[in-house]
C-alpha cells in the first residue's frame, strides 16, 4: 500500500496474488484479511486490499521491487521465525534489501515477545538494524571473523524439503564444525549471518527436487543484507546470484551464504559432497 502511494510508477513482483481471496466462496477469509489490514490502514476496504496484493503481479523488468510478504510461512504457523522481505533490483543487481523479522531480537536472537528487528541494506552503504518498534537508532551489522571450520555455525531451513539436510550434516563434518547445524525458517537466517551469529547459510538441493530454482523474493533482500555486512553469497558452483532471469534464479543452483572467510572452503566441500551423490 505504501509502495503504491509513494512509488506509484514502480513495478512490484510479489509472491502472492489475490485469486483465492477474490473467490466469493472465501468471502469470510477476505473479510478477516481486511480486518487485520485495517488495524494498520484504518478504513481499508476489501477491494482495496485485493488491489494492493495484486500490485505484485508485475513481470520483472530492468528495475523493480520484489516482495515476499510472508517468507517462512511454515515458521509463521509454528510461531517460529518468519520475515517480510523487500528487495529493489536494477539491471539484475539488488540495490536495496529490507527484512522485517518480528520474532528476532537484535537481528540475531530468537525472541517471540519483543517488537522484533528491522534490517536494512543498501548497496555500498552497509547493513543496519533497528527495532521494529520504530526507533531512529540504527546499529551497523558485520559478519563474524571466524576462519576456523571447527568454529563454524551452519544454518539451514527447518523444512528438510527446502535444502538437503543430510548434505548439510556432511558439510558440518567436512569442516570439522563442533556444533550441529542450527535450524531456522525464512530469510531471518541471513539476518543472523549478517549479525555475526552464524558463519554460513546453506540451501543445498534436496534429493526430491534437484532442479529447484530459488524464487527471487526468497533471496533478493537477504542476499544484500549478507553482502553489505561483509559476507559473501553465491550459488553452489560459486556463481553470483543473477536476478536478471525473471521470477526465479534460473541460472543458479542452490545458495551458499557465508561470512566470506569460510566461503571457498565451503564451496570446495560442497563440490566433493555433491559428487558423492
Ligand atoms: P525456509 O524458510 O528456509 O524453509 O524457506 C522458505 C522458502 O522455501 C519458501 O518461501 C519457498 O518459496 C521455498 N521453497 C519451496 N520449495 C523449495 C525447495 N524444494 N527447495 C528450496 N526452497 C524451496
Ligand atoms: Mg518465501
Amino acid at each position: 500500500m505504501l509502495l503504491a502511494q509513494h512509488l506509484p510508477a514502480e513495478s512490484l513482483v510479489g509472491e502472492e496474488s489475490s485469486g483465492i481471496l477474490a473467490d466469493p466462496a472465501n468471502r469470510a477469509i477476505a473479510e478477516q484479511t481486511r480486518h487485520y489490514v485495517s488495524e494498520v490502514v484504518p478504513g481499508a476496504a476489501t477491494d482495496q486490499v485485493l488491489e494492493w496484493i495484486d500490485r505484485g503481479n508485475a513481470e520483472p523488468g530492468d528495475t523493480f521491487w520484489t516482495l515476499d510478504p510472508l517468507d517462512g510461512t511454515l515458521g509463521f504457523l509454528r510461531g517460529d521465525q518468519y520475515a517480510v522481505a523487500l528487495g529493489f533490483i536494477q539491471g539484475g543487481v539488488v540495490q536495496i534489501g529490507v527484512l522485517g523479522c518480528p520474532n528476532l531480537r537484535d537481528a540475531s536472537i530468537e525472541d517471540r515477545t519483543g517488537p522484533g528487528s528491522l534490517i536494512v541494506a543498501q548497496r555500498s552503504r552497509g547493513t543496519w538494524t533497528t527495532t521494529l518498534a520504530g526507533s531512529n537508532e540504527y546499529r551497523r551489522l558485520s559478519v563474524s571473523a571466524i576462519e576456523d571450520g571447527s568454529q563454524a555455525r551452519l544454518v539451514r531451513s527447518v523444512e528438510k524439503a527446502h535444502t538437503n539436510a543430510s548434505q548439510v550434516d556432511l558439510l558440518a563434518e567436512a569442516l570439522g564444525s563442533l556444533q550441529p547445524p542450527m535450524l531456522m525458517d525464512s530469510q531471518a537466517k541471513y539476518a543472523l549471518l549478517a549479525a555475526g551469529a552464524g558463519e554460513a547459510v546453506l540451501r543445498l538441493l534436496s534429493k526430491d527436487r534437484p532442479n529447484y530454482r530459488e524464487k527471487i523474493w526468497d533471496q533478493a533482500a537477504g542476499s544484500l543484507v549478507v553482502e553489505e555486512a561483509g559476507g559473501k553469497i553465491t550459488d553452489l558452483d560459486g556463481k553470483p546470484l543473477d536476478f536478471k532471469h525473471g521470477r526465479t534464479l534460473a541460472q543458479n543452483r542452490g545458495v551458499v551464504a557465508s561470512n566470506g572467510r569460510l566461503h571457498e572452503k565451503i564451496l570446495q566441500a560442497v563440490k566433493k559432497i555433491e559428487k558423492l551423490g
